[in-house]
């Protein structure tokens, strides 16, 4: 590369970094509405909504993406009270907890022994969800709500009514393969339910995914496509192809737990199992 070319690439670095801004610690944000944000990757999505006496994250991210987060969340609220909830169970979106002191945290009741033996037990949450629950806080309704077993047997998603916001977890994903995880509970039935019941229970603006970009309800019935092309895909190798090629350009995270053939191996182990 031609010195001149160099410099060139190098002041584009600094006007990216000026772009997206030091003083948000390298996360990737997006501001949904006022006060509203999703925080992407690293770990699962998390969002994060600022009242002026408490703050409520939906998700805790893992390893630096956390720590981040964490510094992210203080600099805009260094004395407000945290509530934290996690959607699921898997380390994606709870290894941040333990950075949290002094915060409610809440996910659905896995019970102890379950989250130790699949979680870690310094992340362990300080309150089980087994239904649902609706905090008032200003100009915010939020509802907490256990929808049961979809992802893993204890599935929550988060709803703020006046914003029109709900954030899924990975019972809805935006172009990825969902990780099938039996040891957490994983059904198909399951998606299919909750799918349809988010759908039918709640106006929505923006559905935030537990991985990729946020959209509205279409991320919700392209992922109600995807478990109906994918069932069909067993049944036939010419349905097969088709999906294959549908899906060609999904990502396959975590890496060999993912992707287009643990989808297919889960469905035909779930049948065979009926
Ligand atoms: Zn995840
Ligand atoms: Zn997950």
């Amino acid at each position: 590369m031609r010195k001149d070319a160099v410099v060139r690439a190098a002041g584009i670095g600094i006007l990216a970094v000026a772009v997206l801004g030091c003083t948000n610690y390298g996360l990737r944000l997006q501001e949904l509405a006022p006060d509203c944000y999703v925080v992407y990757g690293e770990g699962g999505n998390s969002g994060v909504f600022f009242s002026d006496t408490a703050v409520l994250i939906v998700d805790t991210k893992m390893k630096q993406g956390a720590e981040r987060l964490r510094r992210w969340v203080r600099s805009k609220a260094p004395h407000q009270r945290i509530y934290i909830i996690n959607t699921h169970i898997h380390r994606d979106h709870s290894a941040g907890n333990h950075l949290y002191d002094d915060a409610v945290i809440m996910a659905g009741n896995y019970g102890e022994k379950f989250w130790n033996a699949v979680a870690a037990r310094e992340d362990m949450p300080n309150r089980w969800l087994d239904d649902s629950l609706t905090w008032h806080w200003k100009r915010e309704e939020i509802l907490i709500y256990n929808v049961g077993q979809a992802h893993t047997y204890e599935d929550v998603v988060v709803y703020l009514r006046q914003r029109k916001i709900l954030f899924a977890g990975d019972i809805v994903l935006n172009g990825y393969h969902p990780f099938l995880d039996e040891q957490v509970g994983a059904s198909i039935a399951g998606y299919q339910r909750v799918l349809a019941e988010l759908l039918q229970k709640f106006p929505l603006r923006w559905v935030v995914p537990g991985h990729g970009k946020a959209g509205s309800t279409e991320l919700i019935t392209s992922m109600q496509a995807y478990f109906k092309d994918m069932v069909e895909a067993t049944m036939s190798p010419e349905q097969e192809m088709v999906a294959r090629e549908r899906y060609y350009g999904f990502s396959s995270l975590p890496i060999n737990k993912a992707g287009f053939e643990q989808t297919l191996n889960f469905i035909r182990k779930s049948e065979t199992l009926r």
